[in-house]
């Protein structure tokens, strides 16, 4: 499922220059970005990088200083909230406290005046999606947070939008059910084969339900790709410490041939890596490195390229696997993961050991920016 690489499908949602002033603040910048239909779509970033504003755009509460929003091929600037192709789920749900969950569910069918037969339908198929119908009579103080969750949700789904959007629909629950929450939104997702756009500050959430994710930084789009394309291949050094932990060393390329690079790092190393970014002798980059890439070993390495010695300061034990902290002579901390096999044949590692890094040259990622 790649809609974005066929290029003879048009786009669900279009934002075509898309700039949203607040007097002198620029809360998003000439953001242009299309999302296919059935797409699970994430817009990831810290908190004011301007993705609840964009989002708020595509449903009609905010309106652009500058650009076009084009939903199915219409432009849809000048349309009123009621008149898009979309439902918002918020945050904070907005439940109607004095309705029952079916009431809730049904209010904006209400609202769009459909006969009452069909509404009971389309509030009884939500509540079965979202295994409400237990609740179905009661108000919604009289349930939990997940449970509310699941209303506002139904709520969103009922009326059949071709879009829905999601402002951090999962921000209030805590850390389990919050995943169980994510696997319940992708089921429904898929289920109604409805386009999803989310927004979240929460990398691993949209890593999880994404089948692409929008990385925004200071009202810009700095990078849209799939999960595995963002971790693997970060832009900027911002998106790679954004996303995941990542190890960074600053460095010159000293030298380029047989595919690779050199690069002279900061603390007196010398690594060789592969670099898809073009680059030149003499050019300032960083060589990014994810922990899990790193090997960590009592043993010397027979190689000695990208082969670092070091003590180990801290370890994080999670169970599955290990983070180990390493102290490098220059005096780096470098982090190197390993998992804790049953099967394993190598010799626990333990803190204050003398431990040898090392890395193959296809492991880490340069960047420029
Ligand atoms: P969060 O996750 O905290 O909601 P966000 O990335 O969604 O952050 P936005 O809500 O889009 O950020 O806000 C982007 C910036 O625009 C923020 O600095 C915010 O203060 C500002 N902003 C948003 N709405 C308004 C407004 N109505 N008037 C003035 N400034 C605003």
């Amino acid at each position: 499922f790649a809609p974005w690489k066929n290029p003879s499908l048009p786009p669900i949602v279009r934002f075509e220059g898309i700039t949203k002033r607040f007097d002198d603040f620029v809360a998003v910048n000439d953001v242009t970005l299309d999302i296919y239909e059935k797409e699970f779509f994430a817009l990831l970033g810290p908190s004011g990088c301007g993705k609840s504003t964009l989002l708020r755009m595509l449903a009609g509460f905010e309106r652009p200083t500058q650009g076009k929003t084009i939903v199915a091929g219409q432009d849809i600037s000048d349309l009123p909230p009621y008149q898009r192709p979309v439902n918002m789920m918020f945050q904070s749900y907005a439940l109607f406290p004095h309705m029952t969950v079916e009431g809730n569910i049904g209010f904006g069918l209400r609202q769009e005046g459909m006969p009452k037969n069909l509404i009971a339908e389309r509030v009884d198929e939500a509540m079965g999606m979202l295994e409400l119908r237990q609740f179905a009579k009661r108000k919604p103080n009289q349930l939990s947070g997940g449970q509310q969750q699941r209303v506002a949700l139904a709520r969103a789904i009922a009326k059949k939008p071709r879009i829905v959007l999601l402002d951090e629909p999962l921000g209030a629950l805590d850390k389990k059910l919050r995943q169980q929450a994510q696997f319940e939104l992708m089921r429904i997702q898929e289920t109604t084969g409805t386009t999803f756009i989310i927004v979240t500050h929460d990398q691993e959430e949209a890593m999880t339900v994404a089948s692409r994710i929008a990385v925004m930084e200071k009202g810009v789009l700095v990078q849209v790709a799939t999960p595995g394309d963002i971790y693997e291949n970060p832009k900027t050094r911002y998106i790679a410490g954004f996303i995941g932990d990542v190890n960074i060393f600053e460095g010159t390329v000293s030298a380029i041939g047989d595919g690779c690079i050199e690069i002279n790092a900061k603390d007196g190393y010398q690594f060789k890596t592969r670099s898809s970014e073009p680059v030149a002798v003499g050019q300032q980059v960083c060589l990014a490195l994810r922990p899990e890439k790193i090997r960590i070993a009592h043993e010397q390495p027979a190689s000695a390229v990208n082969a670092i010695p070091g003590k180990v300061e801290d370890i994080g034990y999670l169970g599955s696997i290990s983070h180990y902290h390493v102290r490098t002579a220059p005096g780096e901390r470098v982090t190197a993961l390993r998992a804790n096999a049953a099967h394993t044949v190598e010799r626990p590692i333990s803190w204050e050991d003398g431990v040898w890094l090392d890395w193959p040259v296809d492991a880490g990622v340069v960047l420029t920016g």
